[in-house]
């Protein structure tokens, strides 16, 4: 089962977004009438605190973006445990978590978290920042390869590889880097991290694969920790 929530981030805009049947907002969404997703209140009590909270770290960063989060529900039943985050063609943040995610959140805390840990991507400017380095690297292997003479067939397939390299050399950075801001924008929408940190005991732990896309879940539990404790949380 496919988790963007544990998926790198160059895998969002493409093996997830193909998964999204229709979308609504959590305003709109109520959820199974036969009482099988008692979640859909709780789900737009908790987009409502942490889309506002995701808003206003946003508006506090350098960089020039688009703050206004749109947090939308996939309808598809059949769709996988899945929440990502992307941007429309706007350039409009939008979190999307589909129906068996939102089942599988054990409480609001867990929902908050994994919210929180998507919004901050955006915050942090992610795929922005992930194309700047795939970029960067792409060019850099292209220049090494001219330099030792290569045709530009094999200039090309550098700077394909390159591409590559310079996206995976950060990806576990940018994981973390989501955990810790996700923990302040679940602490400040009124949830607890450390509670919604759990659902990490849940999900597979990719353990630390060198060329693995995600780093350990303990790895991320501790950055929770540490943050959290900086928040002035007990544990
Ligand atoms: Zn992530």
């Amino acid at each position: 089962m496919r988790r963007c929530f544990v998926l790198p981030l160059f895998l969002l805009l493409s093996a997830c977004a193909q998964g999204v049947f229709s979308v609504q907002s959590p305003e709109d969404w109520l959820g199974d009438a036969s009482g099988a997703e008692p979640t859909a209140q709780t789900f737009q009590q908790v987009s409502q605190a942490v889309g506002a909270e995701a808003r206003k770290q946003c508006l506090k960063q350098p960089r020039r973006q688009n703050c206004e989060f749109r947090i939308l529900v996939d309808l598809n039943p059949r769709a996988p445990a899945n929440a990502y985050q992307t941007l429309d063609e706007n350039g409009q943040p939008v979190i999307v978590f589909t129906r068996s995610m939102i089942r599988s959140a054990q409480n609001a805390d867990e929902l908050a978290f994994v919210m929180g840990h998507e919004a901050a991507h955006h915050v942090l400017g992610h795929i922005a920042r992930q194309s700047e380095n795939a970029s960067a690297s792409a060019a850099e292997f292209g220049r090494r390869e001219q330099l030792r003479g290569g045709d530009a067939a094999a200039i090309e397939e550098a700077q394909k590889l390159g591409a590559k390299v310079g996206v995976q050399a950060y990806l576990k950075d940018f994981e973390l880097e989501a955990d810790q801001l996700g923990t302040i924008i679940t602490y400040n929408a009124g949830y607890n991290p450390l509670v919604g940190a759990k659902f990490f005991d849940r999900i597979p732990d990719p353990g630390d694969k060198f060329l693995g896309t995600h780093p350990p879940n303990e790895q991320r539990v501790q950055i929770v920790l540490e943050t959290a404790a900086q928040l002035g949380l007990a544990q």
